[in-house]
């Protein structure tokens, strides 16, 4: 499938043998304490973030995506490996006590996203660059993305400027109560008036707690859906491209989660397992951090854990005619009083 269609609890274990709770019951935006023992929060300097509210979480992950967005602004430089930019950009989300609630997408050009480099990758920066950054608070999840143009002609502004106005836009009705529809609707129409196609099989979506991809999507396109958004979090991620406004799947991208509890034989491929259900659980992980944390083998034990189907291999997502894409993308939470808190700017 082409849809992203990150996270998603299916029952994994944690190795403790606990069956990771049910994120259905903690959806609603409330004030409830969800502190979370993960291997994360047991660090002492962490206490004050396993104390926050649900509410407060999302908030708090919203605030360090700022933080790492001028991080990565100011980090990324025409030529320089994507290794590197991936390599710093987690450090820096854990230097603050977060996780990644996705491993940073740094997606080139044509590739519309889920691209992060293997440790053996050669890739650069340079072209149209989106990246994606997912933070984890007690997991709660804040999606945000930006795309830089690398070309020293600047060639790709105008490309940006659209897909960041039809974020804009969107947004900007948001108070108005639209449906499903009339979001899609003016996304489409600010790319069109600058005389480009929003990729229309890529879309928004519901955030719940260790799930990127839950529930509601919201389309780049007018869809006549006239549901409404609940209270609740999402993020909205306009594409926006000179092409057919499409993508097909490529090649992996090296990032994973986990679907199936399984038993592998491959004691790597264990190891894998039990170190991604207790600080991911049901997160997407990267092979780049598994090769750092377990060696050569890494590579293998993923391969293994594919085939016996306990994870799923994430393909880059291609635009169709090979034109390029720029993206930008904001997360918000809908309280129950019906009030709009963009948490990621
Ligand atoms: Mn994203
Ligand atoms: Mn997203």
């Amino acid at each position: 499938m082409t849809e992203k269609s990150y996270g998603g609890n299916n029952g994994v274990r944690e190795h403790s043998g606990k069956t990771i709770k049910n994120k259905s019951k903690v959806q609603s935006i409330n004030n409830k304490n969800v502190s979370k023992k993960s291997a994360e929060t047991k660090n002492p300097k962490n206490k004050e973030i396993d104390n926050l509210t649900e509410e407060e979480s999302y908030k708090k992950a919203g605030e360090i995506s700022v933080k790492i967005k001028d991080f990565a602004r100011n980090l990324i430089k025409p030529g320089m490996p994507l290794l590197e930019i991936a390599k710093k950009i987690g450090q820096e989300i854990e230097n603050y006590g977060a996780i990644s609630a996705f491993p940073v997408n740094l997606s080139k050009n044509e590739i519309a996203a889920h691209y992060h480099p293997s440790l053996e990758d050669n890739e650069t920066a340079e072209g149209l660059l989106k990246v994606d950054i997912g933070i984890a608070i007690n997991g709660f999840i804040a999606d945000t993305a930006f795309s830089m143009d690398l070309t020293p002609e600047k060639k790709y502004k105008e490309l940006i400027k659209a897909s960041e106005e039809a974020l804009d836009n969107a947004l900007g009705i948001l108070d108005k109560n639209p449906s499903l529809n009339e979001i899609g609707k003016i996304i489409k129409e600010t790319a069109e008036k600058k005389g480009f196609s929003p990729i229309i099989n890529l879309s928004g979506h519901e955030l719940k707690q260790y799930d990127v991809h839950a529930g509601l999507t919201i389309p780049n396109y007018g869809n006549n859906n006239n549901t409404k958004l609940e209270n609740g979090a999402y993020a909205i991620e306009p594409f926006v491209t000179t092409g057919e406004g499409k993508v097909i799947d490529g090649q992996s991208s090296n990032i994973f989660k986990i679907t199936t509890p399984k038993n592998p034989r491959n004691p790597t491929a264990r190891k894998i397992l039990e170190y991604v259900a207790e600080k991911y659980k049901t997160l997407p992980f990267s092979l780049r951090e598994m090769q750092e944390k377990f060696g050569p083998m890494a590579r293998l034990g993923l391969r293994e854990l594919e085939q016996i189907g306990a994870v799923h291999n994430f393909p880059q997502l291609i635009e169709k005619s090979r034109q390029p894409v720029s993206q930008s993308e904001h997360t918000f939470i809908k309280t129950k009083e019906g009030k709009i808190i963009v948490t990621t700017r």
